[in-house]
């Protein structure tokens, strides 16, 4: 640890604590507008560029989920985590490539938009003897250069997924565009519930849509209002991201 950064660390989880128990009123009154309890929703901290340190501490507040998006930046802090009592989830772009070094490590991935990436997990997970739960990452605002199957791909792909072995589809996950307006991001929002509900209703084979992940530090109560069963916050809780 740097001296800079032991210096910062008092202050740093001071804010952390204030933002922790914030952020988890806000999920509850969300939760209650849309007819749920704090319960219901799963709080997963995005813990890009935060160190090691900070995010232990967030765990001891009671975090269970957190989540990284790099392959490379989660294996570099992997043995640092306390996972004792928490599960840690990809959350970001996953190359095929990568597959094989993240597999038993995370509890999920929700970041899987391609056949051929859900094949690589599989074939990962079956030589490995686990089996790995994943989410299918949306498109929902079809922009270009952006992860994400677009929505008329979507059937086909759960239904080929579904059929491989050693993995489970567990639900969807989207970034939407960003908005200036939140009724404009509610859109997007209300779309993915309405595609959530329709997959649960046709109860597939080896799909459950157990999560639907959606919602970040600036639309979090929105998307939990639209039906978010799972909520990615990252820098509400742990302050501007700084890229060292
Ligand atoms: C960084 C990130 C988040 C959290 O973003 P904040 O706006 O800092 O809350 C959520 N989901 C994904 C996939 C991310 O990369």
């Amino acid at each position: 640890m740097t001296e800079k950064l032991l210096t910062e660390l008092p202050e740093k989880f001071d804010s952390v604590k204030a933002n922790f128990f914030e952020i988890q009123e806000n999920i509850a009154r969300a939760a209650e507008k849309s007819g749920r309890s704090f319960d219901d929703i799963l709080f997963l901290a995005a813990t890009k560029t935060v160190e090691p340190e900070v995010i232990n501490y967030a765990i001891s507040l009671g975090l269970k989920y957190i989540g990284e998006n790099k392959v490379q930046e989660l294996l570099s802090k992997y043995d640092d985590y306390h996972l004792d009592h928490c599960q840690l989830q990809l959350i970001g772009h996953l190359q095929t490539n990568k597959v094989r070094q993240i597999i038993g490590k995370v509890s999920m991935i929700q970041s899987v938009d391609s056949l051929k990436l859900a094949n690589e997990i599989s074939k990962q997970s079956k030589k490995n003897d686990v089996s790995t739960d994943i989410l299918i990452e949306v498109n929902i605002g079809r922009e270009e250069n952006k992860s994400g199957v677009l929505t008329e791909n979507l059937d086909e792909l759960i239904e080929n997924i579904s059929k491989l072995d050693n993995v489970h589809i567990k639900g969807l996950m989207a970034i939407p565009p960003i908005c200036d307006k939140k009724t404009d991001v509610c859109k997007f929002f209300d779309k993915m519930y309405k595609l959530f509900i329709d997959i649960s209703d046709k109860t597939l084979d080896n799909v459950c849509m157990d999560y639907l992940s959606m919602g970040m530090s600036d639309d979090y109560e929105e998307a939990i209002i639209s039906g978010a069963n799972m909520v990615r916050i990252g820098s509400s809780l742990f302050g501007a991201r700084i890229y060292r």
